[in-house]
């Protein structure tokens, strides 16, 4: 079975493809790419899910997934809060992050953090963005937010922080334009997290259960964090070394956590 996107009628579709070059900002509405495997629909759903269970997104926050038939192409859901988010809510978007089909469908503020880290990263497939509470305190001390232990071995790389200020002035936070997403992935370069001053974080994956794994553990590597400094000693972080050897091993096992975060959120 296939699962189609929008369902504007072939003459419609044929205008916009004919007019807009995939990637373009030329105007007008951006061709479909296509059919998507509702198999990566349900991944897709199941990762709002899975994040608002585990405290990483809430009523706010969003995850894309690249869409496959097109690198030029993403897929995210209209604005709703993510524990609500079924497949008949996914809608696709050009990297501008302007929608394929909208049907009068109101659109996050933010997407365009997800067509521009898209754009600027050909390897990623997977983005969240999250407002994930116990990191938000990172993106606004001078304490830097560092791998502690073998779960989120993938901070030991280095986490940058995203200052809204030195790309926008002052501003209401929100990553709400193209400028400011670019300015978000150029902060972010070749790292799996970047958090955001007064505001969150990003995550980023080659697939979805990676970019949500990343996610997850981001979170809780801060909570870890806060009561490691609270014990007052000296911290033992992670070597660079350590860092690699362990996402190696544990980027093999992800599936585990992914079957039992998925079924216990797709079987609510
Ligand atoms: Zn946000």
């Amino acid at each position: 079975m296939t699962y189609f996107l929008h369902r504007t009628p072939s003459i419609l579709h044929n205008v916009a493809r004919a007019s807009v070059v995939p990637g373009s900002s030329g105007g007008g509405v951006p061709a479909s790419a296509g059919p998507v495997d509702p198999g990566l629909i349900e991944d897709l759903v199941a990762a709002n899910r899975i994040l608002a269970d585990q405290g990483v997104l809430d009523g706010y926050g969003h995850v894309s997934v690249r869409h496959p038939g097109s690198p030029e192409r993403y897929l995210l859901s209209r604005s709703l809060a993510p524990e609500l988010v079924t497949t008949a809510d996914i809608m696709e978007y050009d990297l501008d992050s302007n929608p394929v089909d909208q049907r009068g469908r109101s659109m996050y503020l933010e997407r365009f953090i997800h067509g521009e880290i898209y754009k600027a990263r050909p390897e990623v497939n997977a983005v969240v963005h999250s407002h994930s509470p116990a990191v938000v305190p990172f993106g606004v001390s001078s304490v830097p937010l560092r791998a502690l232990y073998h779960m989120s071995a993938f901070l030991s790389v280095g986490v940058p922080l995203f200052e809204i200020r030195d790309a926008g002035g002052m501003t209401d936070l929100l990553v709400r334009n193209p400028d400011l997403g670019r300015a978000l992935a150029k902060t972010l370069a070749d790292k799996p997290v970047a958090l955001m001053r007064g505001h969150g974080n990003v995550v980023v994956g080659s697939d979805i259960p990676l970019a949500v794994y990343r996610a997850v553990y981001t979170e809780v590597n801060a909570r870890l964090q806060v009561q490691a400094i609270m014990l007052g000693g000296s911290i033992t972080y992670l070597e660079p070394e350590e860092g690699q050897l362990a996402a190696i091993n544990v980027g093999g096992t992800i599936g585990r956590p992914w079957e039992l975060w998925k079924k216990k959120a797709l079987g609510k």
